[in-house]
């Protein structure tokens, strides 16, 4: 396959309602985009980065930079590119694993279309739908929290994760496990905001019977993680930890979690999304996977992973319409509680033209 040109587009977003972590807050959701044109037709990507390095290293702009400065010519000098090569092909530029992702995902979208295959299909999908869950932000108060959480229940979603922090952490938890009872799947999300010192703490969480408590510490403190979950009851799940294929196996080998959330964006891909997928299978550790405020784009593909047979517990994936009041797919819709797996050819979803040319804020083509 020939890489003609590559296009990137900026696109906006409004989010129905702000989403907060303990890290970052943000009202709308501005996307980043690739598109290859190749030999054999287009394939599209998402490259979920945000506008600023607060939540994961890479960010909108430096994505853009360096794909249209080094990525993106080094693909389009390349002979017979195909998705499986396309990280041997990006491997002397260091790190940019979201941007690396986004190119060997529109590549494989190409692919699998002139194939008629689809993403579930090649990934290996066990399922035709999969159960899904719904994060909630960090709200103003507990009576919003506990009204909020309310809604998606209704909505049919069949996991509840709260995003916690210090001082946000054991009374939330502690009032929807009251008020929902024991029988909801709970967990909770810290994205890195506590220290090894406040071990007492999270210690506090066991009672609760949490399904899971995420990425507690730094991203880049296994050790730390290993000690904690030595200390928990409640198993320790790593996120933003897990970066690659060789990170998870050291995490694994450490005892570092014992379920594994995977990000395909982060860890560079889908197939390295798969690769992670067997390792942890093979080690009897559940994944699940989780969401970066994707697009259509991004979102149809995530569910084609999560119908991998050892995605055990529902992911992050959620309808377009938790996040989105437009989108530049159709929406997805949840059907008591589960998403259907698209089934076309790649992503098996479609860009709506008019609604992306309304959305796109920057367009760019690279040749
Ligand atoms: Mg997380």
């Amino acid at each position: 396959m020939k890489i003609e040109a590559v296009e990137l587009r900026v696109v906006r977003l409004p989010l129905v309602t702000p989403f907060r972590t303990s890290q970052h807050s943000q009202d709308e959701r501005i996307a980043l985009l690739v598109c290859v044109h190749t030999s054999e037709g287009e394939g599209w990507a998402d490259c979920p980065v945000s506008p600023g390095p607060f939540h994961e290293p890479e960010f909108l702009s430096g994505s853009r930079a360096v794909m249209a400065e080094y990525l993106v010519p080094m693909l389009m000098a390349a002979p017979g590119v195909t998705a499986a090569r396309v990280q041997a092909v990006l491997a002397p530029v260091k790190g940019h694993q979201m941007a690396k992702a986004a190119l060997e995902t529109a590549v494989l979208d190409a692919e699998l279309r002139a194939k008629q295959m689809s993403f579930a299909q090649y990934l290996g999908a066990v399922r035709d739908r999969v159960p899904v869950g719904v994060s909630v932000g960090i709200p103003g108060s507990l009576a919003e929290l506990i009204s909020q959480v309310e809604d998606y229940l209704e909505q049919g979603y069949k996991r509840i994760k709260l995003k916690i922090e210090p001082g946000w952490d054991i009374e939330p938890v502690r009032a929807v496990r009251q008020r929902f009872g024991p029988d909801l799947a709970l967990q909770a999300d810290a994205n890195t905001a506590y220290s090894p010192a406040s071990a007492h703490r999270l210690r506090a969480l066991d009672e609760f019977g949490l399904l899971l408590l995420e990425q507690p510490l730094a991203a880049d403190d296994l050790l730390g993680h290993a000690d904690l979950a030595q200390l928990l009851t409640t198993p320790v799940c790593l996120d933003e930890s897990i970066t690659s294929p060789r990170v998870a196996a050291a995490a694994l080998r450490l005892g570092a979690c014992s379920v594994v959330n995977i990000k395909p964006a982060r860890v560079g891909g889908y197939l390295a999304a798969r690769a992670i997928h067997d390792l942890c299978a093979a080690h009897g550790v559940p994944v699940w996977c989780g969401g970066m405020l994707e697009t259509g784009v991004g979102r149809a593909a995530n569910l084609a992973l999560a119908a991998l047979e050892n995605f055990t517990l529902p992911g992050d994936i959620s309808a377009t319409a938790r996040y989105f009041t437009e989108d530049i797919t159709a929406p997805f819709t949840l059907d008591d509680g589960h998403i259907a797996v698209p089934s076309g050819p790649g992503t098996g979803t479609e860009i709506l033209p008019g609604v992306l040319d309304r959305l796109t804020t920057h367009r760019e083509i690279l040749r």
